[in-house]
């Protein structure tokens, strides 16, 4: 293993170590919850059009948040070794994202762009997006879910580089507080060959940019 691999599975451990403490909580308590928020925002939880509501953002939430039960390094395991030789980047982009940040749980959506150089080895498409999608379904920062796509496709594909952008607009910053609608945040992270080697961070940024 790389010195470079071994410092982003360091990366990538770390990060999942704030994310895995997970209190026992039951539906019913979660929904006790929502019915609190909704008296306290002014409403009355008791009338008909919000009897059901408490369990339906209960579920709702198990959407938005199903990323915490889930394995991204898991899931990158199944790859294919018969490429044929292909070595050149992998792109895929505009994979749509919706997470929610962790200062406010306010929806931030975007989309994210991901490459990746093979070595030796190749993943099915869709686990790109999965692994996209894995870490978009927990609290984030924009900046951190960046950093866990790529180190992530780094150590599990032990790639020769990755590259990962992530546009989006933070509900936070466009619906409230500084109320700036047009914003977008553009995040960037990579690693190996996209790193080190301009000719192929170039390449990549002209082929997201189309
Ligand atoms: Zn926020």
């Amino acid at each position: 293993m790389s010195y470079k691999t071994s410092i982003n599975m360091k990366l990538v451990k770390d990060l999942d170590k704030t994310q895995s403490k997970k209190a026992e909580v039951t539906d019913k308590q979660a929904e006790e919850a929502f019915r609190t928020i909704l008296t306290w925002i002014g409403e009355n939880p008791d009338r008909e059009g919000l009897a059901e509501t408490p369990r339906r953002v209960v579920k709702a939430f198990k959407e938005y948040f199903r990323g915490y039960s889930q394995d991204a390094s898991k899931d990158l395991l199944k790859t294919f070794g018969d490429v044929e030789g292909y070595d050149d980047m992998v792109v895929e982009k505009n994979i749509s994202l919706e997470s929610h940040c962790e200062h406010h749980m306010a929806p931030i959506i975007g989309v994210a762009h991901v490459a990746y150089i093979p070595n030796k080895k190749v993943v099915g498409l869709s686990k790109l997006a999965r692994t996209v999608d894995i870490f978009s379904k927990r609290l984030q920062t924009q900046e951190r879910l960046t950093m866990q796509i790529a180190s992530t496709l780094m150590s599990s594909l032990d790639a020769k580089g990755v590259a990962v952008t992530i546009e989006a607009a933070h509900q936070c910053m466009t619906m409230r507080g500084i109320k700036k609608e047009k914003a977008m945040t553009v995040t960037n992270y990579f690693l190996g060959s996209f790193k080190e080697d301009l000719s192929f961070q170039n390449r990549y940024l002209r082929y997201i940019a189309r």
